[in-house]
């Protein structure tokens, strides 16, 4: 059997903590890393009737989007819901995980699986994380480098958007003189050594800067590794908040609300003027989406489809953009089954134990 440690871990491939936002509160909530698990139960939210379902179902871990604790607890005195299921879940022996801001900003989360219920191409992240990259450049005796290289990649470095294995290594001299009590590979000790090297630059994202210098040193034949490690401006090309994309074939306001009734079963569409043409560019955000409203415009969408709009956030783009809301259930509900169908496939290594989709409705929010 997992552990929950292992789950997480897959959870933690499939989206980094290190991509959730300052606010909030991804990872694992309630449980210890070493308990077993006996089944995965996956939803939008966690309410005590999901607790109880999980129980029912035979599962002491639940996986959800929205983290059930996002302000400190000071109590635990069962006076309100967050309370109540903290509680609920801790007398189960049921662990809560949530996989929230940071499964939004991965290229391949939330936004991904809405444009693909939408059936848009060429999706793209609407606004790339910045500094979320650094580049990691060695100094290697040349006929070592293939093995560093890869010891690197291995690591997890070297991706750039559809690519891996991505790295630049050139040829120059490396000098050094090794000092007493130094134990060197190459030269002898207090003696200037010339030694043909190949300067090796590979790009890292941030959070696994740590597990790439390790493996480099790992792999690498000197006892003391010269490196750099650079902080890079560049935006991450398939990490950010949002997402776009297009039609071939640009279809009408009516086609398109009716795919969102559909795909996403929202039973209401709240929207401003629709647009006088057809349209062919989507941008969308999961959640409270307003705050990209800017880089929809910029990006020449000809909607933007999000959830959580205020009155006032509906006025100003005229003529621009249509803004349609269809609810933040509805928006982001689907990526329970998407998690499911992930942990389905990533949980091979441990094939007896079960992972089941939530069928408590969660959504507070009823439409008469
Ligand atoms: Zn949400």
């Amino acid at each position: 059997m997992p552990r929950i440690a292992d789950i997480t871990q897959l959870l933690e491939a499939i989206a980094p903590p290190a991509l959730q936002e300052d606010y909030d509160n991804s990872g694992l909530l309630v449980g210890e890393p070493e308990t077993e698990v006996s089944g995965v139960l996956v939803s939008l939210d966690v309410t005590e009737e999901v607790v109880d379902e999980a129980v029912a179902k035979g599962c002491n871990l639940i996986v959800s989007h929205h983290p059930i604790v996002f302000r400190p607890l000071r109590s635990l005195t069962g006076r309100n819901q967050v309370e109540r299921t903290v509680m609920a879940a801790l007398r189960a022996g049921v662990g809560l995980y949530a996989i929230h801001t940071n499964l939004d900003n991965v290229a391949h989360g939330v936004n991904a699986m809405m444009a693909d219920k939408l059936g848009l191409d060429d999706f793209a992240v609407l606004r790339p994380a910045k500094s979320t990259l650094a580049k990691v450049v060695t100094y290697v005796p040349t006929g070592d480098l293939e093995a560093v290289r890869n010891a690197m990649f291995e690591a997890g470095s070297g991706n750039i958007g559809d690519y891996d294995e991505c790295s630049f290594s050139s040829e120059g001299k490396g000098s050094f003189r090794a000092l007493e009590g130094a134990d060197p590979h190459l030269g002898e000790i207090g003696r200037r050594h010339l030694e043909t090297e190949a300067r090796l630059e590979v790009v890292v994202e941030r959070w696994n800067v740590g597990r790439v210098l390790a493996a480099m040193k790992a792999a690498h034949p000197y006892e003391e590794v010269a490196h750099d490690v650079l902080l890079m401006d560049n935006a991450h090309p398939t990490a950010g908040s949002g997402g776009i994309g297009s039609y071939d074939e640009p279809i009408g306001w009516e086609e398109f609300v009716s795919r969102l009734k559909t795909a996403f079963g929202a039973p209401v569409v709240r929207h401003t003027a629709p647009p006088t043409g057809t349209i062919g560019t989507v941008a969308l955000c999961g959640g409270t989406g307003s705050f990209l409203l800017p880089d929809a415009l910029r990006a020449g969408a000809d909607v933007f489809l999000s959830s959580d709009f205020k009155y006032h956030e509906f006025f100003g783009t005229e003529g621009r953009i249509t803004v349609a809301d269809i609810g933040h259930a509805e928006a982001e509900g689907g990526i329970s089954e998407w998690l499911v169908d992930q942990l389905v496939v990533l949980k091979d290594g441990f094939p007896n134990f079960a992972v089941l989709l939530s069928e408590v409705r969660t959504n507070p929010i009823h439409v008469s």
